[in-house]
């Protein structure tokens, strides 16, 4: 096929302003493409070589472009540059200088493909000259049209504005006359984000192949998205009465593929950031014992001494810093595994979310850096609003909810209520800091072996004279004050809970109430694993502070009737502030 014919085709979708021509174009186009060559003309169409995913750019810069429109002109580089400040496009002025050349047009598609695709992937000492050189060759064979859709092309400019969409829909209409089988080509186009193999499929099978259409490792698949709703009633509803409440992980999606030894990994956008990863590549290939799999996770970064989750802004920062590796060994991630899309061949897009988790919880080897994320099935409000705190004051942002009907299939690419996110909704953010009595220590693991992982602490209630635990503070203590704390604290040391002490945590040693702690927080939360002020705003439930970390000032000062007072805390929960 001739580049000329695609040429030709563009012109017109470039000049027209009725949506209807362009689609009659492109439909015209793709028709007139043989099976082999639409891949490759479906990308060119989009100003690209390969999938999107594959973030395989051309991106020649404009001024080796330019370079080479001077060289096969044979006009200096000043003319060049002048002609394309007037016309503001390098391929017009391709289009201009190159008039001259009267020539019949002979490229051919895959040559001009090809070309461009060996430009994309030189790299390295030379590549500059052979990325001319290689463009110089092509423009010295092609007519003045074709060397403007050559430029456009090179430089990442085509911009016909021909989207996902318009594509699917020409494809389809191509194929069927009509666009009654959109939705099916959609969905292909949802499991595997590639234009060009969906216009394969579809052009080599019809719409039967299509609706058999597999995810495969390595081609990702758009991720399916949640609706949200504020009200637990309303969720209940919508979900029939009864729903898998999932704790909504505050990290980055990732899409996990497997096959063999390889892994890669997908962002929510479907980029690819397998280099970015690399230790969650790791945990995939000794968590998951399976041949081929694609799984959806959430990557959470958790203090590597308390094990406690630390907020999203962590974990991004951790994204910026350039030595990648250095990075992952000092805030290493943990992955929430929470959906499975395919496994060793089988495509489980088509089951329901039950069986699905039923699967997923099967093949991943649970172990500290890798679980299913925590769920569990609801049937009331009570339940479920309880099962929101515990997720809250576990560090996560919510729950997402999900339908556990029959029909609950994994939706690519679109946002239904199959997912109903329930985030937190107010919010009572700590801008003071607060002072609370150490009741209590969890052993540490790691770099803290030896020493305390994280200090139960409390607030006082006057009223009962009993010390009521609010929270675990395992951030912010330097490495001396670590070392620092069992002598501190050894003194205290008792077998069990002091009898002044109101906790629901186990801890592994108690102390006899007495030191004092300066606490800031993220904000105070609801948490049925804390005693302070249980059951006055909502029942089971006691005031948390999320984010707990140590300022760094013992209140030797203080005694610990001196401390935050339960009311206190209570205060600040009620100060509440939409978030
Ligand atoms: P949002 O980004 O606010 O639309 O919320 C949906 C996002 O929540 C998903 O894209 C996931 O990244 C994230 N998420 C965290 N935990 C879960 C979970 N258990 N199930 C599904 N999505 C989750």
């Amino acid at each position: 096929m001739l580049y000329n014919q695609v040429v030709v085709a563009y012109q017109e979708i470039a000049s027209t302003t009725s949506r209807t021509r362009m689609s009659n174009v492109l439909v015209a186009l793709l028709r007139a493409t043989p099976l082999e060559l639409l891949p490759r003309l479906v990308y060119l169409t989009q100003g690209k070589l390969h999938p999107e995913f594959e973030a395989i750019e051309i991106g020649m810069a404009e001024r080796l472009a330019l370079r080479a429109v001077a060289a096969a002109s044979g006009r200096p580089e000043q003319e060049i540059r002048a002609d394309l400040s007037r016309r503001g496009d390098l391929g017009a002025t391709a289009e201009h200088l190159l008039q001259g050349a009267d020539r019949a047009p002979t490229l051919t598609v895959d040559e001009v493909y090809d070309g461009l695709d060996a430009i994309a992937h030189t790299a390295g000492r030379g590549s500059v000259g052979a990325k001319v050189e290689t463009l110089v060759a092509l423009l010295c064979r092609a007519t003045p049209a074709e060397a403007g859709y050559l430029i456009r092309t090179a430089t990442g400019k085509l911009r016909l504005g021909v989207a996902d969409m318009t594509l699917l829909d020409a494809l389809t209409i191509a194929q069927t006359g009509s666009t009654e089988s959109r939705p099916i080509v959609e969905r292909a186009y949802n499991l595997c984000s590639d234009l060009g193999a969906v216009a394969v499929a579809l052009t080599r099978d019809g719409t039967t192949l299509l609706e058999s259409f597999h995810p495969e490792p390595f081609r990702p698949i758009r991720p399916m998205l949640a609706e949200r709703l504020k009200d637990p009633r309303e969720i209940l509803a919508k979900l029939g009465g009864r729903c898998a409440a999932e704790y909504k992980y505050d990290g980055e999606r990732l899409q996990i593929h497997k096959r063999g030894a390889e892994v890669r990994i997908f962002s929510r956008r479907i980029e690819p950031i397998t280099a970015q990863y690399p230790d969650a590549v790791d945990l995939t290939l000794a968590g998951l014992a399976v041949e081929s799999a694609i799984f959806e996770a959430e990557a959470v970064a958790r203090d590597p001494d308390t094990d406690e989750l630390l907020p999203f802004q962590d974990l991004m920062r951790r994204k910026r810093v350039h030595a990648v590796a250095e990075a992952a060994r000092e805030l290493p991630v943990s992955l929430i595994a929470f959906d499975l899309l395919y496994l060793d061949g089988t495509d489980l897009t088509r089951l329901p979310y039950a069986e699905r988790r039923v699967r997923l919880d099967r093949v991943v080897k649970a172990g500290p850096r890798f679980q299913p994320s925590e769920r569990e099935i609801v049937a009331s409000v009570p339940e479920l609003t309880a099962f929101f705190d515990l997720a809250v004051s576990a560090g996560t942002e919510g729950l997402v909810c999900k339908s556990l009907a029959p029909d609950a299939l994994y939706q690519a690419g679109s946002r239904g209520w199959l997912w109903i996110k329930f985030k937190r909704e107010y919010v009572s953010e700590m801008t003071d800091t607060v002072d609370l009595v150490v009741v209590g220590a969890l052993h540490g693991r790691g770099r803290r072996a030896g020493t305390y992982g994280s200090l139960l602490v409390a607030a006082y209630d006057p009223a009962a004279d009993v010390f009521r635990t609010v929270t675990k503070v395992g951030s912010g203590f330097s490495d001396a004050e670590l070392a620092s704390l069992p002598r501190r604290l050894a003194p205290l040391a008792i077998p069990h809970a002091h009898p002044r002490v109101d906790a629901k945590l186990a801890a592994d040693t108690w102390f006899v109430p007495s030191v004092v702690v300066e606490v800031i927080g993220a904000e105070v939360t609801l948490s049925p694993i804390h005693t302070a002020a249980l059951g006055r705003f909502r029942s089971g439930s006691g005031l948390a502070i999320r984010f707990p970390r140590f300022t760094g000032r013992w209140r030797d000062d203080k005694a610990p009737e001196d401390a935050t007072t339960v009311d206190e805390l209570a205060e600040m929960y009620q100060q509440r502030k939409a978030s």
